[in-house]
């Protein structure tokens, strides 16, 4: 049977230690996967490590583990990547949020600006977060995704001015994709900006054009992508360029 991973964010783990976990914890192994006394299962905690661990004991009321083995864990993403996503409609934010995991993004700031519809999806946070684990998880990282607190286009600037290069997805751009990330292979930590379903202001466009010195706006071609799609090409581009897709 192959190895089931589970992300249990906040569990500092020490080699041949045993740990009580969580009652949802509990909840997710017993009773959804169904792991049995003695088998073993990977545990990734958001520390760049899997770890090895065996159920020790199962009870009505918990679950111990020990760990067994600790290992570096390799597929973590070389470049440090940020998406800057505006709010969007119904569940595309989770479509995002799982996708960008899978790609290998560290980072995602949600932001409302002038034509989002959806001004707030604090109620998501919690679901994020999981369908953040669960994808990394899946996917084999041992880090999960930090999601931000939903900050207006006017905060990005602060937020996002150490970074080597930042690219705003922009209809009317001039900047070619290929162009701007091929001279850009030595760049260590790149944002990405995406808008909602009504895109950019043109004021919007300018304000970060004069505050972010790195940025570069970008077209993604002369279709109108929506804005989860942008997201995932832009995202997967930056990636295939950075050797990060070999
Ligand atoms: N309402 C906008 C319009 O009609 O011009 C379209 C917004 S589009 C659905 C959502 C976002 O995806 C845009 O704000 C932009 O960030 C990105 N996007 C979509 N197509 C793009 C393209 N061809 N080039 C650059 N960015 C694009």
């Amino acid at each position: 049977m192959q190895l089931k991973r589970f992300f249990i964010k906040d569990l500092g783990l020490e080699l041949s230690k045993t740990y009580e976990l969580k009652q949802e914890d509990y909840n997710y192994i017993v009773n959804v996967m169904r792991l049995r006394l003695n088998d073993t299962l990977s545990i990734a905690n958001n520390t760049g490590y899997d770890f090895l661990c065996q159920i020790v004991s199962i009870t009505k009321n918990g679950i111990t583990i020990k760990v067994l083995e600790k290992e570096e864990n390799l597929s973590e993403s070389k470049v440090n990547v940020t998406v800057c996503q505006a709010l969007v409609k119904g569940d595309k934010f989770e479509f995002i949020t799982q996708k960008i995991v899978e790609l290998g993004v560290n980072t995602l700031i949600p932001f409302t600006s002038t034509f989002t519809i959806v001004k707030d999806n604090t109620q998501k946070t919690e679901r994020l977060n999981k369908i953040a684990e669960q994808a990394s998880s899946q996917c084999g990282r041992s880090k999960t995704l930090n999601i931000t607190e939903i900050v207006s286009i006017k905060d990005l600037p602060k937020l996002l001015n150490s970074y080597d290069l930042v690219l705003l997805a922009y209809e009317k751009a001039n900047f070619s994709l290929q162009t701007v990330l091929k001279n850009s292979k030595n760049c260590k930590n790149i944002a990405i900006i995406v808008g909602s379903e009504g895109g950019f202001s043109e004021s919007e466009v300018t304000y970060l054009e004069k505050e972010l010195k790195n940025l570069k706006t970008v077209s993604l071609g002369l279709r109108i992508l929506r804005s989860e799609t942008a997201s995932i090409v832009l995202t997967s581009a930056v990636m295939y360029e950075m050797g990060e897709l070999s």
